[in-house]
């Protein structure tokens, strides 16, 4: 089947008993902000834009551990700022699975293989070793990390190690040159393919987490899951980019580029999308069959934002994950007090002007799963216990390095604009040039 069993079983029973309880609104999968610092300053990211990124400003364990069980969410989406920052992700991640959840820690990879390595430091005894040179025949460990690795690791406290009811969801925006200028930093992609393949290698659940933005081509994204597919990864989420305040407004100040030129329209969406059934097919994309349905323009859904909440250390953020109109201290309070009739768009028409475009999967998606028309609980019911698309090998051969790895990173491009303005006897436009070193120096600073 398409997904694991017990994965499936226990969304399903949690989605049955409120159905039986008549529950009118409830949580699906929360999405935990234990902490809004992050080491990327990605473009489009409305997280660090609109909180603090303060290592001060951090949910306490204890709130984070509670959030959960007060939704009660089958699933909770670890993610931020950078999740692996928190100084007590381990400490989190174990508290959550003895609550019996499903974990996805949605990371930007970056410190994916020092967890990585902490667990084999935990886990260290001589048959580790065949492991342990593989690891370093593929380069992914280092003979400095082997050396610490053997050492063992004796402060007590849990290390992230493989489980059924873990995934690790890599934020993975595109190939090489694409995803390092939207994350604005070259060598992350490398990095994340790296992490991706150690985790493959020690066992761990692995997916992308893809959001499709307007300079997106279509053609990248299917080789994006070509290439990843190749590399055994378990699924792959994707969402169209949405345009919220906080990102919106950095992009004008600090990228002096238009949102409108960055995000998509619904017809946009539509467009981008239209194939997403059939990749659905190919790959193991996560979510419902009728989201796959309304994402490529074929039906209409209206927004179930609170299903997916939305935690962080102001409180239950509504109406949901991109829109903040308030903060509550409790998720019923939450449910009870914001008027959800207000937002989300139905029948085609925008009950908010800010939902206009918004088709994202925090929104939607649990849409599909709560639908309670026959048709649609077979064909989600079709998707899920059909079989899981085999590992495409053929995604070696895609041209994933396309980037700084060949010298053309945004940064290389910016250097040759330089050589180029500095030796040639061009026209003398340097609007390129100048707005590639913009960019740089105003990296450099943040
Ligand atoms: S890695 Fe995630 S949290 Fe960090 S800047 Fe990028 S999108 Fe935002
Ligand atoms: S449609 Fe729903 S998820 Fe999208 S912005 Fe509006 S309230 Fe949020």
């Amino acid at each position: 089947m398409r997904f694991p069993l017990a994965l499936t079983a226990k969304i399903a029973a949690h989605i049955v008993k409120h159905r039986i309880k008549r529950t009118p609104k409830f949580a699906l999968v929360l999405q935990l902000e234990p902490l809004h610092t992050c080491n990327l300053t990605c473009t489009g990211c409305g997280r660090i834009r609109e909180y603090s990124t303060n290592l001060k400003d951090m949910m306490p364990l204890e709130d984070c551990l509670h959030a959960a069980k007060e939704c009660d969410a089958p699933m909770v989406s670890v993610c931020g700022g950078e999740p692996l920052i928190y100084p007590k992700i381990e400490e989190l991640v174990a508290g959550l699975l003895k609550q019996g959840r499903i974990v996805y820690i949605c990371t930007n990879g970056m410190f994916m293989r020092k967890k990585m390595r902490d667990y084999l430091a935990a886990e260290y005894s001589a048959r580790l070793e065949p492991v342990l040179a593989r690891l370093v025949e593929e380069k992914l460990i280092t003979d400095k990390d082997l050396q610490s690795i053997r050492k063992g690791k004796k402060d007590g406290r849990p290390v992230i190690r493989p489980s059924r009811w873990l995934y690790w969801n890599v934020h993975i925006d595109g190939l090489e040159y694409t995803h390092d200028l939207i994350v604005e930093r070259e060598g992350v992609f490398r990095e994340c393919v790296e992490a991706v393949k150690m985790a493959k290698l020690l066992g761990y659940q692995v997916a992308t987490n893809t959001t499709v933005y307007k300079e997106t081509a279509v053609q990248e994204i299917e080789d994006m899951f070509a290439f990843f597919s190749s590399l055994e990864v378990d699924a792959h989420t994707i969402s169209p980019g949405y345009e919220y305040d906080a990102a919106s407004k950095d992009m004008v100040k600090r990228l002096d580029k238009r949102p409108e030129d960055f995000f998509l329209t619904r017809k946009m969406t539509r467009e981008k999308f239209k194939d997403i059934e059939q990749w659905g097919d190919r790959f193991t994309i996560i979510g419902t069959r009728v989201y796959q349905e309304f994402l490529a323009g074929r039906r209409e859904l209206t927004c179930t934002a609170w299903a997916i909440p939305t935690r962080n250390i102001r409180g239950w953020k509504a109406p949901c994950y991109l829109m903040t109109d308030g903060h509550y201290a409790g998720y019923q309070e939450m449910l009870e007090k914001v008027d959800w009739n207000k937002y989300g768009v139905v029948d085609g028409v925008a009950r908010d002007p800010r939902c206009e475009n918004c088709m994202v999967h925090c929104g939607y998606d649990p849409s599909g799963a709560l639908s309670t028309k026959l048709g649609d609980t077979w064909k989600n019911l079709a998707y899920n216990f059909s079989a899981k698309p085999k590992p495409f090998y053929e995604g070696r051969k895609v041209n994933a390095f396309n980037g700084v790895s060949i010298g053309k990173g945004h940064l290389a491009e910016a250097k040759a604009a330089i050589r180029t303005a500095n030796g040639g006897c061009g026209g003398g436009d340097s609007s390129q040039r100048d707005a590639l070193l913009a960019k740089i120096a105003d990296n450099k600073k943040a």
